[in-house]
């Protein structure tokens, strides 16, 4: 079975809506520059597909998992599983409904809240409703090969909670966390004394990792507590250089600011320098 990252940017994507800043305008005038935000399709041992997130760029995303996987020019999902509620992991939800896909029983994947909070949203239709209980692994179609497991995340929890997804393959498994507040918090709640730790506890080969920020003084002064993520400074700080037994840490979640985006960047080089890496769209992942 096979993983493909198809968004590696934050919710506001790249380029984010109103913004001049070079990288922006340079995505807006051509398309093969824009970043999509985060999100996965699954596919597995029985050729089944399943979404990771909805984003408004749906179309595009899709796209791009159809020709990396080479099984045509676009493709529609067998179920959908959503993180949380923040805006770029959902509002691509309306296009299964009739104006667009006119989807029904597309299995939609999340937990209570999430669930609640689509269903307010009115966006719930097109789809056939599956709660998750958290930390209990599961399948997400009968033959797929493969699990999910939802883990609890502290995240600012304003419409619903917040889960990261690990992906149990038949070799590898994959950790899909777009989304949390500070290292601090997230260790505490999964009860771990370090990244490398948890990561080690959760036997995974691949870890996508919120990336958001570089640093904490990138947006020029606005006030980031409003907006709270580890920057990948932090991340790293903490990690350290990769060492043998730890498992590949791709960060993605990027905003439009991160300076990782440029592969030429002092930031990108010393992430590299360390082991780590900056997430791709279009990259693909055995598990
Ligand atoms: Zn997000
Ligand atoms: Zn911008």
């Amino acid at each position: 079975m096979r993983v493909v990252l198809i968004g590696t940017a934050q919710d506001g994507g790249v380029p984010q809506a109103g913004c001049g800043c070079s990288r922006c305008v340079s995505a807006l005038r051509d398309p093969s520059k824009a970043l999509h935000p985060a999100c996965c399709l699954v596919e597995g041992s029985d050729g089944s597909l399943h979404l990771i997130e909805a984003s408004r760029a749906l179309p595009q995303q899709l796209g791009i998992a159809a020709i990396s996987l080479g099984i045509g020019n676009t493709l529609v999902p067998d179920t959908v599983t959503i993180t949380h509620a923040h805006l770029g992991h959902i509002d691509g939800l309306g296009q299964f409904g009739k104006e667009v896909m006119g989807s029904s029983g597309t299995r939609l994947i999340a937990s209570k809240s999430v669930i609640d909070f689509i269903r307010k949203r009115g966006l719930i239709s097109p789809f056939e409703v599956n709660n998750v209980e958290r930390s209990v692994p599961f399948s997400p179609s009968e033959k797929c090969g493969f699990q999910f497991e939802f883990i609890p995340i502290p995240h600012r929890d304003e419409f619903s909670d917040t889960h990261a997804i690990k992906v149990i393959g038949p070799v590898s498994s994959l950790l899909f966390l777009p989304d949390h507040d500070d290292w601090v918090e997230t260790l505490d709640m999964v009860g771990q004394s370090s990244i490398r730790e948890w990561l080690k506890s959760l036997e995974i080969d691949f870890a996508l990792i919120d990336g958001t920020f570089w640093s904490e003084n990138e947006l020029g002064g606005r006030d980031m507590s409003q907006i709270p993520h580890p920057p990948i400074s932090d991340t790293i700080g903490r990690l350290g250089r990769k060492e043998d037994g730890d498992p590949e840490v791709i960060f993605f979640h990027l905003n439009h600011t991160n300076p990782v985006i440029d592969p030429s960047s002092d930031e990108c080089r010393e992430l590299s320098s360390l082991g780590w890496s900056v997430g791709e769209q279009g990259t693909t992942f055995v598990l």
